[in-house]
């Protein structure tokens, strides 16, 4: 067991910093005012490499470990958690499923792009009353000659609006349940598709999401992903890596907020003395930096496990619930620790702590992987 980070993990740490501090935060403030993404950082990020470090050079990717990339994620989130969430998170989701799932043509055809920037990949999943239940998917693609003929709705999708490419979850066959689900690649432009984005968020404000409309889309066989009946399995794979990309994105935050409470703490005086020389401020200071460091480790070896191929089921749910619960306390303590300063945008405190409430329930909610590492110790399912 080596808690050192080797010299390549060291190098890509520091230039994921160096991206986030000179490409993220200068128009950030305006950004997140505004709820405005800006997809250029998608090209930014690929132009160093940054885009898609987990898939593999054959399609694009620096081919490297998850825990490298976990490292790389949590760098660039320092910045804003929203925003690289949506500019990663075509290869992260749907770019994964699409490597374990996917033909060797698809993946030849599509991956590239994704990896370079030149196409938005987006994981379309959950509808008006399919959320954290997926089996209750009710868009449908009905096999008609040589074509799959989509209709339905997806809700909530990150980039559902600016995306290039949408794998898309539909039911072949009510009948079967989860066994007639099936993953489609719709491309934008395509007749009977339509996105409108999703406005008034709490948080993740200067990320991007969008909510899709299927009206009789065709689009041809070989645009099927896999195998009917398996995918729920398939999108897992990517689901997995969100989850470790949120997980490890939360640390990112949290670090941040701790980083500004220090620096605050020490410049803050009231009553006479630096509000960091008041016990009781010290101690929220010294459980944050407890709190980020458990997150942290839990989070570093189960991506090492993914890595390596081991099980970690349990693990994952374990780190993605105890990241962003650990966040949503670091970053609401943050925020009161800076007084009515950490209310406005001056310090990163309030954008973090918005998105850090957002982050508790994508990529399943608390309840989710409560029940997730329930089953697993238990071996019963509480939510079948
Ligand atoms: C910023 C953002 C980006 C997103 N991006 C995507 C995307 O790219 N693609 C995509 O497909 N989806 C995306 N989503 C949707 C996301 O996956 C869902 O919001 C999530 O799965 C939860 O579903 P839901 O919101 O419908 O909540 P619900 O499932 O309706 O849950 C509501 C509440 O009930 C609880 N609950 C539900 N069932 C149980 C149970 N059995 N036991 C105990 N508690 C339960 C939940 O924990 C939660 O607290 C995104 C969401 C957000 C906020």
């Amino acid at each position: 067991m080596d808690f050192e980070l080797n010299e390549e993990q060291k190098m890509f740490q520091d230039m994921a910093r160096k991206f986030a501090e000179q490409e993220i935060l200068p128009t950030l403030k305006e950004n997140v005012r505004h709820d405005k993404f800006d997809p250029g950082i998608i090209k930014k990020l690929a132009s160093q490499g940054l885009l898609a470090p987990h898939l593999p050079q054959e399609y694009g990717g620096l081919g490297l470990d998850y825990l490298t990339s976990a490292i790389i994620w949590e760098q660039l989130c320092r910045a804003s958690l929203a925003v690289i969430q949506a500019a990663t998170s075509g290869p992260i989701q749907p770019g994964t499923n699409l490597l374990d799932a996917g033909s060797e043509e698809q993946k030849r055809k599509y991956l590239p792009p994704v990896c370079s920037g030149d196409s938005i990949l987006v994981g379309a999943v959950v509808e008006p009353n399919a959320g954290s239940d997926s089996s209750r998917i009710e868009t449908t693609a009905v096999l008609k000659g040589d074509r799959w003929v989509i209709n339905g709705n997806k809700i909530f999708i990150t980039n559902g609006e600016i995306g290039d490419v949408i794998l898309v979850i539909a039911q072949t066959d009510k009948a079967q349940g989860m066994k007639g689900l099936a993953t489609f690649i719709v491309e934008k432009g395509t007749p009977g598709f339509s996105s409108v984005p999703l406005k008034g968020k709490l948080g993740w404000r200067g990320g991007s999401e969008g909510n899709l409309r299927f009206s009789d889309v065709e689009v041809p066989l070989e645009n099927k992903v896999g195998e009917t009946g398996r995918a729920l399995r398939n999108a897992l794979q990517g689901i997995d890596t969100a989850r470790l990309f949120l997980a490890v994105g939360c640390i990112g935050i949290a670090q941040s907020c701790l980083d500004s409470c220090v620096k605050y703490a020490k410049e803050r005086v009231q009553f006479g003395k630096p509000i960091g020389g008041h016990q009781l401020v010290q101690g929220v200071i010294a459980d944050m930096a407890m709190k980020i460091e458990a997150a942290r480790w839990l989070t570093y070896r189960v991506a090492d496990m993914k890595s390596r191929g081991i099980r970690h089921i349990k693990e994952m749910s374990c780190a993605k619930y105890f990241s962003t619960e650990m966040a949503l306390w670091v970053t609401s303590q943050a925020v009161k620790i800076h007084g009515a300063f950490g209310t406005v945008d001056d310090y990163p405190v309030g954008h973090h702590y918005q998105d850090a409430v957002v982050a508790t329930i994508l990529g399943g909610t608390a309840q989710m992987h409560q029940l997730t590492i329930g089953q697993q110790l238990l071996g019963m399912a509480a939510f079948s």
